[in-house]
């Protein structure tokens, strides 16, 4: 039997409609989430992140500020920005897109977010608390998001040999915490470019985590009969038969399909999820400020 598709399209529309009510009871207080998004230069896949998440805010009733600043600009602009935006009390969100030109040191920049607004939840002192297990706070939107997903299919984790693919700071570390964390329960490996007989150490998972920017690299063999795969992988493959030229390839191979019990795709999977789990924190740092 194909797996069944962890839809995180309709997970995302799930969480959008519980937002709406808590959106409409802090606007009742007077209070109007409100996101900002620093961009910086031209890459358009970037602009297309940011553009889908301004459309995600106009949607839900966030309102939205969009930074655009241009590929040569001093660093020092960029601190400025993100020092304004901390002093400004109706702003609760503060996110810089990612990646940054290669002069700007994108830790540093995260650094400087006040935590309570660091809605992409990559500052240390985030982390940090996730690390000490304490889960009810900002947390990275694609990795919290994967978890959300998992809920929403009632899988339970608890037990489970989970495998992750990917050590980043954004993506594997976060989702190697949160599925071993208390309440997940999962048994967690993290495997990386350095990681020996990463096959073998797959075919052991009940739930394997795939977020290595290599398209297609997890193969139907690496796969046991039953396991749950999620795909967080987005990658531009060259498609000669599609019009544009290329199309978006996730780190699974889609005939996975045919061993797994759960599969994510892609499109349509742990994206939209990412975005909502951002209007999420949004949300909640929009709570927590007006003690809500
Ligand atoms: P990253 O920072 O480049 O990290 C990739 C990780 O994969 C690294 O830990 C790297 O190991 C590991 N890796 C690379 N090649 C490997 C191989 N052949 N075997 C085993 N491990 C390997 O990437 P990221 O930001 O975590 O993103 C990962 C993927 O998720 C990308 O495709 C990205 O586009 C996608 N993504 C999707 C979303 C979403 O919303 N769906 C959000 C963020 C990212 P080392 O540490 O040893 O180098």
């Amino acid at each position: 039997m194909p797996a069944k598709r962890l839809d995180g399209k309709a997970c995302a529309e799930a969480v959008e409609s519980e937002l709406k009510e808590r959106i409409k009871s802090l606007k009742q207080r007077g209070v109007e989430p409100h996101l900002a998004v620093i961009i910086v230069g031209d890459d358009p896949a970037s602009h297309v992140y940011v553009n889908s998440k301004v459309r995600t805010c106009a949607r839900l009733g966030i309102r939205s500020t969009h930074i655009a600043l241009a590929a040569d600009i001093d660093e020092e602009r960029v601190r400025q920005h993100i020092r304004e935006l901390n002093q400004e009390d109706d702003v609760h969100g503060i996110l810089v897109q990612s990646p940054l030109p290669k002069h700007m040191d994108e830790e540093a920049l995260t650094d400087l977010i006040q935590p309570a607004k660091d809605v992409d939840g990559f500052h240390p002192v985030n982390l940090g608390r996730l690390v000490q297990g304490r889960t009810d706070g900002l947390l990275p939107c694609t990795p919290s998001g994967v978890m959300r997903m998992l809920k929403w299919a009632n899988i339970d984790l608890r037990g489970k040999r989970a495998v992750v693919l990917g050590r980043s700071r954004i993506v594997g570390m976060p989702a190697a915490l949160l599925l071993a964390a208390k309440g997940a329960d999962a048994t967690v490996t993290v495997a990386h470019s350095r990681t020996d007989n990463i096959a073998e150490i797959c075919q052991e998972a009940d739930i394997i985590v795939a977020a290595v920017g290599r398209p297609e690299m997890v193969k139907t063999t690496w796969v046991k009969d039953g396991a749950i795969v999620v795909d967080v992988g987005i990658n531009r493959v060259e498609d000669a038969t599609r019009e544009r030229g290329w199309r978006l390839a996730g780190d699974v191979d889609p005939a996975v399909a045919e061993v797994a019990s759960w599969l994510s795709p892609v499109p349509g999977g742990v994206g939209p999820m990412t975005i909502a789990m951002l209007m999420e924190n949004t949300v909640m740092a929009a709570e927590k400020r007006s003690d809500i």
